[in-house]
This record gives structure tokens, sequence and C-alpha cells, in this order.
């Protein structure tokens, strides 16, 4: 018996307690070097005319004995040597698994993880096997041997057989284990069956080069007999038939030009678990210095774990056919955590580990056209089809809104116009570019009102007040909303009508119009304004100067009403948004009211003292309740201005879906009124 050396002890250590869930991935590792085997001797065969082989026949073989409990795959390739066999499987000489050892010494106690994220290699078959043997015939030699192990102190290798060149590697399954205190039961006997293999190599290894095959048995109804009569019952018999496992041609390797749009959703549904169609296939291949293949899927509804903690995002990492890693999240940003699909590229080595994958250039690169195919396919899908991109935001929108806010804006170029918002004015999901270019010259900002509902938002004061200056406003209903606006700060819309400050010039560019010139067009930036809070500078210069007068007149008023309110508003004034009602509550400073809202219902709520918005009592000097307002001063009835101050401001607070701080009271003054 020779000993392993002492890195490996730590290796097999490691596979043989490990609590690893997945330790179905062993299939993944064996049959893949076997596929490496096979690829070793077909690439001898291309490169040295003196080697005959068909390559047809080039394949690896998966077989089972129940009984025996027996898993054996086999390979035709190119076989290993008896110093090969001590060298490549005594020792972790080989990169990959020093990798291993180094990340592992760095992160003791933390295997569960290292495990899932490695290329473990052929040691990871003592994680399902007590005993394994290799029964290798180097190509080009005579005879074979077999290298034989459990796993513990050591290994053998002796002089064996084998009818011509390749590797037999023969597990001995372990036994079924119960769940105890300190495991999860394991179904080790799913490995010795055939739905279980064929369930495992489509899973993991569904694209591997060559045929993994199986003998498998089915059943066929037999011949009927040619005397048989009108009662005949057909006979069914069961057969063996070597099957082929895998389906080898990986789909995104195939030019979209030769696949159907039915093939890539076929794929979408059965690999990622869809019972619908995805709303977008997107396939691409990158060459240069960096060459791979993608294939991504737009969901068309939102899985039901999607906003949920335990949510993985992340797209299929795949190397040479072999699929590294189920979930890459650094292949997708946070706020496209929707798309799934997968990532094939002979340049990213099956050993990489997580360690290595943040800090992987080649990684990054990839993720990073990832990331602009993206968002340019939900351009292309927003203008082509906009019922179906609709149903997409509703399902996803969040995510890419919150992408802006949680950037503080960064991502604001890439995203904004990817959203969509209810347009008061169209009643209607539009975008923010269709938002300006609908704009009259005379609009100085984009206008929006926050709430959880869109009739009542529809409803209030001061949006109907900015309504009836023939400027639209954005209805917006996602607690998310109001935070990525002011992550935003502004939005750039570009090639709308060139605006001419100046009279002779824009007279001018009405003549040459006219006389057929192409209108002038410009990039112009707007600054996202709620309705609800800080200036809206609607006021026209006449407007303006009416409030400062009234502002001026009605100084007193003002002043007894602040009074009157102390501790709930910063101010009372003049009104430049209102239309129709009497009074409205806004805000300064960055704290909006249904933020306020927003954040009391968020955990910050349970944490103790929430922030307050500055709140402002705005009255329109036009409205009947402001001439009474202005009589009670005027008579000198203090009670009357301090009772109607306060019920203009409980309603206010009403309207704006807010209760009045002490509803009792509220009730109170109304019956006074009455
Ligand atoms: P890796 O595949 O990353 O090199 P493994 O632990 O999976 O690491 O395998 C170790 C080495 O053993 C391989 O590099 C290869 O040289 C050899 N080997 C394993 N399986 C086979 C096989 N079926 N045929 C030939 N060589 C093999
Ligand atoms: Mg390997």
């Amino acid at each position: 018996m020779r000993a392993f050396k002492t890195e490996s002890k730590k290796l097999l250590n490691l596979m043989i307690n490990s609590i690893y869930t997945n330790k179905e991935i062993f299939l993944r590792e064996l049959i893949s070097n076997a596929s490496d085997a096979v690829d070793k001797l077909n690439f001898k065969a291309l490169t040295d005319s003196s080697i005959q082989i068909n390559p047809d026949d080039l394949a690896v073989r998966l077989s089972f004995d129940k009984d025996a409990r027996t898993l054996t795959i086999s390979d035709n390739g190119i076989g290993m040597t008896a110093e090969e066999l001590e060298q490549n499987l005594g020792t972790i000489a080989h990169s990959g698994s020093q990798e291993f050892k180094q990340e592992h010494a760095e992160h003791q106690g933390d295997d569960v993880d290292i495990i899932g994220q490695f290329g473990v290699g052929f040691y990871s078959a003592f994680m399902v096997a007590s005993q394994v043997r290799v029964v290798s015939r180097a190509f080009g030699e005579d005879s074979a041997h077999v290298w034989e192990s459990d796993g513990l102190e050591g290994y053998t290798i002796e002089d064996a057989s084998r009818e011509s060149h390749g590797t037999d590697v023969i597990l001995t399954i372990r036994e079924n284990e119960d769940a105890t205190d300190s495991g999860l039961s394991e179904r080790f006997d799913t490995y010795l069956s055939e739905w279980g293999l064929r369930d495992l190599v489509q899973r993991y290894s569904n694209y591997v080069r060559y045929p993994i095959q199986m003998m498998v048995t089915k059943s066929r109804e037999k011949e009927r007999p040619a005397d048989a009569g009108d009662d005949y019952q057909p006979e069914y018999e069961d057969y063996q038939e070597l099957e082929t496992l895998n389906s080898m041609t990986p789909i995104w390797k195939k030019r979209s030009s030769d696949v159907s749009e039915e093939e890539y959703n076929e794929f979408y549904k059965a690999s990622f678990h869809d019972w619908e169609n995805p709303a977008r296939s997107i396939s691409f291949h990158a060459e240069g210095s960096l060459e791979y293949d993608a294939l991504l899927y737009i969901p068309a509804k939102a899985p039901f774990d999607l906003y949920s903690r335990d949510y993985q995002k992340g797209l299929a990492l795949y190397s040479s056919n072999v699929m590294i890693m189920e979930k890459c999240a650094e292949l997708l940003p946070d706020y496209f955590n929707f798309v799934r699909g997968i990532v094939d590229s002979a340049d990213v080595s099956l050993n990489i580990s997580r360690e290595t994958l943040q800090h992987d250039r080649q990684l990054r690169a990839i993720a990073s056209r990832v990331e602009k195919k993206i968002a340019s396919e939900l351009v292309s899908l927003r203008d082509e089809n906009r019922e179906l991109y609709e149903q997409f935001f509703e399902n996803f929108g969040r995510g890419l809104k919150f992408g802006i806010y949680q950037s503080y804006g960064a991502k604001a170029a890439d995203l904004a116009d990817l959203l969509l918002f209810w347009s008061a004015q169209q009643e209607k999901m539009i975008t923010l570019a269709e938002y300006a270019a609908a704009m009259p010259d005379t609009q100085k900002a984009i206008y929006y009102a926050a709430g959880d509902n869109r009739e009542r938002l529809a409803k209030m004061p001061v949006v109907k007040g900015v309504l009836a200056r023939g400027y639209d406003v954005l209805l917006c209903t996602a607690d998310v909303d109001e935070f990525t606006f002011q992550a935003m700060r502004n939005y750039q819309a570009h090639g709308l009508p060139k605006v001419y400050e100046d009279a002779a010039a824009a007279e001018a560019a009405r003549k040459a119009q006219a006389d057929g010139a192409e209108p002038e067009l410009e990039d112009r930036t707007f600054e996202l304004k709620n309705v609800a809070s800080g200036d809206l500078d609607l006021a026209t210069e006449d407007e303006k100067k009416d409030a400062e007068a009234a502002t001026k007149e009605h100084e007193n008023l003002f002043a007894a009403m602040k009074e009157a309110l102390a501790g709930k508003v910063e101010r009372v004034s003049v009104s430049a948004r209102l239309a129709e009602a009497p009074a409205c509550i806004t805000t300064e400073g960055a704290l909006s009211l249904e933020m306020e809202k927003v954040l009391a219902r968020g955990p910050e709520a349970d944490a103790g003292e929430l922030p307050r918005s500055q709140r402002v009592l705005e009255l329109n000097t036009k409205h009947a309740v402001f001439d009474k307002l202005v009589a009670a001063q005027a008579a000198g009835d203090a009670e009357r201005v301090q009772l109607m101050a306060e019920l203009l401001y409980d309603q206010a607070l009403l309207v704006e879906g807010m209760l009045p701080e002490d509803p009792v009271a509220f009730a109170q003054r109304v019956c006074e009124l009455m």
C-alpha cells in the first residue's frame, strides 16, 4: 500500500466527511475527466497521422450493478500508465486541486461552500463511494493497471487487464443513510438507478461533446401472432438498448438562425423550470481575445421567490461544455437578477473558485457585455412589443427602479429609459422620453405624485393644479418610485425640438422651417419634481407678484396660523399649485409625505424615532375659504382663526391619505363649525 501525500489526505478527508448536499456533482467530475481523456486521444489522432481511430467510436459509457452496488464510468480515451495512475491519482499535483488546497487553507470550516464552487475533481468520487477502483490502459501500451483505494490512508496499484485503451472508474456506492442530528439523509441508491443517472447527466453533463451512453431497459409490444383472434390482448416485453443520454451540441453553440423560437423556448422551460415561454430569448457569440457563447432569457413572469431573501441570481457558467456553476452571480447585476441563461467560455478554467471569480477580469468583461446586451434587448422589446414589455415591466420594473436607487443614480443613464410610469394626462404607461416629448415649451420640469393609489392621486389638489396648467403628472404608486426619482434627480431627454429663448431666433427658426428646413433638435435635462414638495416654480411672473403682495398683506394671518399649527408646519404660505382646493400640505427638503409613509411601514418604524418631513400649509388665496380666514382675522376672532387653521391642516392630511394626528379633536372641530 502506498500512502497518500499529506495534502491529498486532507482533501480526501474533506470529501469523505463532507456534509455538502451537492454530492451528486461527483458524476459531473468523472464524466468530465473521461471526456478530457477522449479529447486528448482525439487530439493526438488529429495531430499524428500514424494514429488511426474512428472518431465515431469515441464515447463515455455508464453502467451499474444494483446488487454489487457498483457504478462504472468508462471511456475509450487516452488511458493512464502505472506511473500516471500514481502521479495523477496519488497526489494532487494538478492545478485545480492545488488551488483548492490553497483556498481551503484560507477558509477552514467553510468547506460546504467551497466544494460547491469548485471543480473538485477525481477525489469527489469519495463523497459517494466507499471504494474506488480505476482500471486503465494507456493508448499504445499492451498492459493495464488497477488503482484502488478506500480514500483513507493510501492506495494500491497492481497489474490488471483491459481489452483496449481507456479507463474504467468503478465506484462502490455507499449505503443509504437516514437523517441524523448531524446530517441530512442520503439516498445514495439514486446513483444505482437509470432515472437517477439520466437526470444527473442531463443536468450537469448534457453538453459534453462526446456521447454519454448507458444500456437502458425499454418496453415494447410483442408482435401480434398471425392467428390472434378479436379478443387478443397485446403483450409487452422488456429489451435493452444503448441510449445516448446527453444532447451533445449545446443549443447556445448553434447559430441563432439555425434554431427556431420554439426550440429556444422549450430549452428555456426545461432548463429553468418555468411553465411559460420567456418574453425574449437572447443569444450571442463573442469573438476576439475572449471567446464565449451566451444564451439569455427574459422570463415573462417573475418566479414566486424573486423578491424573497432566498432568491439567487446568476447565469449557469460552462467551460468547454462542462457546467462549472449553476448560478454564477458575478455575471448579472442585481437589477437584472431575473435574467436566466448560460455563458459558455473555453477560456474560463474548470477549476475556477468563487474567490477568483470575483477578481476575474475575463468574467467581469463577460458580465459587462451581458449587461449591455440585456439593456439593449429590453429597449428593443419596449419598442417592438409594447404590450409584452408592459407585462415584463409589471413583473420586473421594481428591480430596475431599485437599481437606480441602490447605485445612487449612477445607473440612471442605463436604466432610466427602461422605466414606465402612469401618465395622468394620457392615462397609460409612458416612458420619461415620451413624457418629455409631449411637454409644452414652457414646462421646466418633470412632475410626479407619489402615493399608493392611482385614483386617489389623480384627485389630489396639487396634481389637479399642475394638470390645470397643461403639464402632465406621473402618478407613482410603487414604494420605490420616489426614492428612485430622488436618486436620479433629473432626466436628460434626447432630440427634443429646440426651444429658442429669444423671440427673434424663434421667429427665424419658424421661417426656416416654413421654407422646408429640418427642425433643430436638442437634448434637454429636466429636474424630477414631486408636485407636493419643494418649489415647483409654476407661477407666472404676474402670479408671483400677486403672491408676494398677498404674503405681505396677510402677514399677520399667516403668523397666527403658523402659531396655531406650532410643531406641525414650518410655514404657512400662498400656493401656486392649487386650482380648486382651499389648501394643501407640501414639504420642504428631501423627505416627502409619501416617503414618510413608506418609511413608517418599513423596519425603521420599529426601531424608534422616524424622520419627519418638513411640512408647509399652502393656501389658495382665490378660494372662498381664504376670504373667511381673512374676515376672521380682521374681526380679531383669534379662536376662529385657530379653529380654521387646524381644520384646514387636518383635511389636507386626509386628502394626502394620512390620518389627522388627533381624529377625535378633528371630528369635534367639524361639529363646532356646523
Ligand atoms: P483535473 O481534471 O482538474 O486535472 P482531476 O482530479 O479530475 O483533476 O483528475 C486528475 C488527473 O487524473 C487528470 O488531470 C487526468 O490526468 C487524470 N485522469 C482522471 N481521470 C482520467 C481518465 N478517465 N482518463 C485519463 N486520465 C484521467
Ligand atoms: Mg477533472
